[in-house]
Order: structure tokens, then C-alpha cells, then sequence
């Protein structure tokens, strides 16, 4: 059985809160396990990300799991934002340590706030017995002085309560399973969900992936090359890439999926139906059943 979860992030205008909502409306009947709003450093994309779940708690039957990071915090108001999420029924939290700031170089701790997102997940816990998901890396955290201390720290995370890893996106499938492979090595036992980037725009993914280091392997670069001012091939290419590298997590034993949407519907959607993923209305046909 495959479980799918969708992550969004607070709109910046009112068009691109249109465009959310629109790719809310149909990707909802695929049932996805949650849908996340991620959350920034500045507190106007905060105050959005608490008005998106909000309206997803009342307004649809989805479940609504807000990101929550240390920057920028003391420890107090953190803990009366997760406490005001229980309390208006919110009961999963994606918890992370966050990106520094606009224009900060390097990461600072709130000198009366969380340092790291395993003190967080402890912190949230501590409030109500939310479900808890960290980030992990596949290809290693750039900050992490090493593969085996940032395993580590994900061991931190998931003993300090977390039930889910989700992954940062990645193209190199195999560095995936090897992660996967240390973590059970290890005894990390939480579901290590791969965190899956449909690429809409190359060279927007180049940057992302630029900072966050993931690999982007060559024949990914080949694939999309010449494809910059053709969106129509470029979004044909990008569902064969992603329809290719879902099936081949698949093969390898892997159920649950987290699609990092852009807010945008409609790869993620077809990337769900070639993974059976479907309205209760569309049944997939199976494999080999005569036509
Ligand atoms: C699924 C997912 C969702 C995300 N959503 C958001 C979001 O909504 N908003 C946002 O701002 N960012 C988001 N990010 C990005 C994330 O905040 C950054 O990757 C950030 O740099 C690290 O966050 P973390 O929770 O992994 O941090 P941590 O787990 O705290 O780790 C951060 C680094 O510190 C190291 N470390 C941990 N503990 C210690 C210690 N005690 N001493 C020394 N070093 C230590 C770790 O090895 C690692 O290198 C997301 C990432 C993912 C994968």
C-alpha cells in the first residue's frame, strides 16, 4: 500500500495563493497521509504558514502538518505557537532546526532559543504527544562534519521522539538506499521517506540543490538540456525522470512518498497515478489484466 504526503509553502500574493489552493483541490481526493506548510525565518511567512493550516483544518478533511523551526525564537514562543497548534487540533509537526535568514551566512542559535532540531522534537514533545517527522540527508547535511555524525543526529531526533525522517529531494537514487541502509545498520527503525522534487525549472533546481548538496547526476543535465525555453517538453521530461526514479524506490521496498509540490499540482498528481495513487473513483488497472 502506498502512502503519499505533500508539502506546500506559504504564498506570497494572492495569485499565488489562488494557484495553492487550486493544486489543494486536486491532489486532496488522492488522500494523502498530510499535506505540510513549510515555514520560513521572517514572521510574515510564519503568520501565512499558521493561516494555511488553519484553513486546511477547516476547510477540507485533509490533515494539516505545519513545519516548525528553531531560527529566529526564544524557546518560549515557540512553545505557545505548538501549544495553540494542539489546541486547535493540529497534532503533527514537522520539526527542523531551519535555514539561517535571508543574508545570515552561517546559522546562529536564538540565544534563548533551540539550538538544533532534536532539542525541538524533545521541547514539542514535552507539550502533547504530537506525531513528529525530522529532515534527513541522504547525501549528507553540508554543515555535518561527517556522514556518521549527522547519522547520529538523526538518531537524536528519532530518540528525542520523532516517528518519520523525510528526506531532502535527491536524483541519485543509489545514495538514497545506502542511506537507508546505514540508518537500519544503526538501528534507526522510523520510516526514512524519500522527499521527492518533480522538476519544473532546471536551473531553479541546480540552485537548489547547490545549497542544500545534493548530487544532480549527468544524464539528468542531458536530459534537460536545451529544454529552457520549452516548458511543454520540459514537463514531459520531468514526469518520465521522476515516474522513472518513484518506480525504481518501489522496486527497492520503498511505500511512503513525500512530494515537495512547488505548490503546484499537476506532475506530483501524475507521478501519484503511475504509483496507483488515485482518486477513489479511478481504480488502477492491474498489471498484466487483460485490456
Ligand atoms: C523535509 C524537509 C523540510 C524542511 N522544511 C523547512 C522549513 O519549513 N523551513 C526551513 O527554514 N527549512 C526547512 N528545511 C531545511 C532545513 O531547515 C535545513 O536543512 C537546515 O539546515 C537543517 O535542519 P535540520 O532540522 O535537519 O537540522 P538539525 O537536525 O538540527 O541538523 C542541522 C545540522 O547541525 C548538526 N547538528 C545537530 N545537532 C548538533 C549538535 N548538538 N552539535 C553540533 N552540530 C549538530 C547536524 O549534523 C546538521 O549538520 C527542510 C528540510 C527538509 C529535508
Amino acid at each position: 500500500m502506498i502512502a503519499v504526503s505533500f508539502e506546500f509553502f506559504p504564498p506570497a500574493d494572492a495569485a499565488m495563493e489562488a494557484t495553492l489552493w487550486q493544486s489543494v483541490q486536486r491532489l486532496a481526493p488522492l488522500a494523502p497521509r498530510f499535506v505540510s506548510v513549510t515555514y520560513g525565518a521572517d514572521g510574515s511567512t510564519r503568520s501565512r504558514t499558521h493561516n494555511i493550516i488553519t484553513r486546511v483544518q477547516r476547510e477540507t478533511a485533509l490533515t494539516g502538518a505545519p513545519h516548525l523551526t528553531c531560527v529566529g525564537a526564544p524557546r518560549e514562543e515557540i512553545l505557545a505557537i505548538a501549544r495553540a497548534y494542539w489546541e486547535q487540533g493540529i497534532r503533527h509537526i514537522v520539526a527542523l532546526r531551519g535555514d539561517p535568514p535571508q543574508g545570515a551566512t552561517r546559522y546562529e542559535p536564538h540565544p534563548g532559543g533551540y539550538a538544533y532540531a532534536a532539542d525541538l522534537v524533545a521541547a514539542l514533545k514535552g507539550v502533547a504527544d504530537f506525531e513528529i517527522s525530522v529532515a534527513a540527508y541522504p547525501e549528507g547535511h553540508p554543515e555535518a562534519p561527517s556522514r556518521e555524525r549527522d547519522l547520529d543526529n538523526l538518531r537524536r531526533k528519532v530518540d528525542a521522539g520523532a516517528t518519520r525522517a523525510i528526506t531532502q529531494f535527491f536524483y541519485d537514487t543509489e545514495a538514497y538506499l545506502r542511506f537507508r541502509d546505514r540508518c537500519a545498520a544503526l538501528g534507526i527503525s522510523v520510516p526514512i521517506v524519500p522527499g521527492i522534487l518533480p522538476i519544473t525549472r532546471f536551473p531553479q533546481v541546480l540552485r537548489f540543490a547547490e545549497r542544500c548538496g545534493a548530487t544532480i547526476p549527468a544524464r539528468l543535465r542531458e536530459r534537460f538540456a536545451g529544454l529552457d525555453d520549452d516548458p511543454d517538453t520540459r514537463r514531459l521530461i520531468a514526469a518520465s525522470v521522476a515516474i522513472e526514479q518513484v518506480e525504481r524506490l518501489r522496486e527497492h521496498g520503498v511505500t511512503d512518498f513525500h512530494f515537495y509540490t512547488l505548490n503546484r499540482a499537476e506532475l506530483t498528481y501524475a507521478i501519484c497515478h503511475a504509483l496507483g495513487v488515485r482518486p477513489p473513483a479511478a481504480p488502477a488497472i492491474a498489471a498484466g489484466a487483460p485490456a
